[in-house]
């Protein structure tokens, strides 16, 4: 952000600019403008990454973000199925936002954001993967960088700003601002919407080929849409985010029904991952204490479509709530209705946290340890198995494997998170820094990256080798910063 005043010069342009590049799940009209041939001619593939990584930087920092690695390698897991199906060669990132409304949305460069509120929302895991379908498909289709064309706006404003522009329709009443903002320039973005509304056909058409690859139920996309616009009906007042800025049409749901015609019937199970990362996502953007009300009176009433999902989250809810005993109980039959001869990762986990909370810390890393062994591909267990070992007072320990696990998995920042906060236990303040700063790298905040490595090296009493470390990675930081500013039109 170098200008305010060129900012907010821009800022209306922008909030209408947004509607297409970040997308809420809007609406198709009849009318399908010529869109040319995938041209990128507004924004390389490079510039697109840059304006993701730039959204991303201020999306982080606006706390929006959902602290939970469990639900974030859910999404992440469920979209790398998507785009790998969608043969896309875009390196995607999907991360949950802690919102209730019902929306997700794409930003260019491989980002998509999907709120708690969807995924509560979905009935099916197909639903949840129809909504990411579309948003990938957005991203593949380049929507922005066309869509900028469409504007002549220069793809830098569009960078410097769009990361503000999507939080500002996100901050408290900001999604009705911004259809007001788009009601009052009427005819003057007319072009624009035409363009939205073929861009929102196409990323429904191809979304539901990348459904139909990936093994999930093509339907779900109209039924979605479908019950998102009763739910409209229904509560008028409290609309889903998207159907706010434009309505889902009878033309779009009939269209995605059209596209289903001589299917035969198939059956689609949800996977364990999705039932159990919907309660978690529930509980997380909820009130502890209603939520266990909530739990305990639709299990009297047996209103619930998954028995031991339904009891983690219950459990989750008690245990956010502190009681702890309570957790305890609903945890063991939540194991008992899944079965006892397989687990899973968020049984497992939770366990070790509710041993935390009872201050039980040799038990957590027992369990979190097991844990590791039994489902070795879910990093979220190493996490909780790192934080475990850190309440035991086992830093020396937990030094070592966090080290182990960094040559593991490389790109990982939340390992260094963890190592940073290791190092400060162990009372190594250029260490420590030091982990902060990888931290920083691996989210492309090079800026912070950079002032921490200072700070590691203006610590006493470094060896020789750490120090030469620090200094060899800030002049690489330092130079790669350089580059990045240097490649940068002026706005
Ligand atoms: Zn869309």
């Amino acid at each position: 952000m170098k200008s305010t005043r060129c900012l907010s010069a821009i800022a209306l342009s922008l909030a209408l600019a947004l509607p297409a590049g970040a997308d809420d799940l809007n609406t198709t009209l009849p009318s399908l403008p010529d869109l040319g041939a995938s041209s990128q001619e507004g924004l390389t593939g490079a510039q697109e990454r840059q304006i993701g990584e730039s959204a991303m930087r201020e999306i982080r920092r606006s706390g929006e973000l959902l602290d939970d690695a469990q639900v974030q390698a859910y999404v992440n897991a469920l979209g790398s199925k998507l785009v790998d199906a969608s043969g896309s060669d875009i390196q995607f990132t999907f991360f949950p936002v802690d919102n209730k409304q019902v929306n997700a949305f794409s930003i260019p460069g491989g980002y998509v954001g999907v709120n708690t509120g969807l995924i509560v929302m979905a009935q099916h895991e197909s639903e949840l993967a129809a909504v990411l379908s579309h948003e990938i498909a957005h991203n593949t289709q380049h929507h922005l960088a066309r869509m900028v064309e469409g504007l002549r706006f220069t793809p830098w404003m569009m960078l410097a700003s769009l990361g503000l522009a999507i939080l500002a329709a996100r901050a408290g009443n900001g999604d009705a601002g911004m259809a007001a903002v788009a009601t009052g320039q009427g005819l003057a973005i007319q072009k624009q919407l035409d363009f939205t509304y073929a861009f929102e056909q196409e990323a429904d058409r191809i979304g539901m080929q990348t459904l139909t690859k990936s093994g999930f139920d093509p339907a779900a996309m109209p039924t979605f849409f479908e019950r998102l616009q009763k739910s409209n009906r229904l509560f008028e007042s409290n609309a889903p985010e998207f159907l706010r800025t434009h309505p889902v049409t009878y033309k779009r749901i009939a269209d995605a029904e059209a596209r289903l015609k001589d299917r035969a019937y198939k059956q689609y199970p949800d996977s364990a991952d999705f039932l159990f990362m919907r309660e978690r996502a529930r509980v997380l953007q909820g009130q502890a204490k209603e939520l266990v009300e909530y739990y305990q009176k639709s299990l009297i009433e047996k209103r619930y479509t998954n028995l031991p999902a339904h009891l983690y989250g219950l459990a989750l809810a008690q245990l956010q709530a502190h009681q702890l005993a309570e957790a305890e109980k609903s945890l063991a039959s939540a194991k008992q209705a899944f079965g006892a001869k397989h687990s899973h990762p968020a049984l497992e986990s939770l366990t070790g946290d509710i041993q935390l909370a009872e201050g039980k810390s040799q038990d957590a890393v027992a369990t979190y340890a097991k844990a590791v062994r039994q489902f070795p591909d879910k990093t979220s267990l190493r996490y909780g198995q790192l934080d475990a070992m850190l309440s035991a007072g086992q830093a020396p320990e937990a030094l070592k494997l966090v080290q182990e696990y960094e040559v593991s998995y490389p790109s990982d920042a939340l390992f260094y998170q963890r190592e940073s906060r290791i190092q400060e236990k162990l009372g190594k303040q250029a260490e420590k820094h030091k982990a902060q700063a990888e931290y920083y790298a691996r989210l492309n905040e090079n800026g912070a990256a950079i002032e921490q490595l200072q700070l590691a090296k203006s610590q006493p009493g470094g060896d020789f080798y750490l120090m030469s470390g620090i200094e060899a990675r800030l002049r690489e930081l330092e130079a790669q910063n350089k580059l990045d500013n240097e490649n940068k039109p002026k706005l």
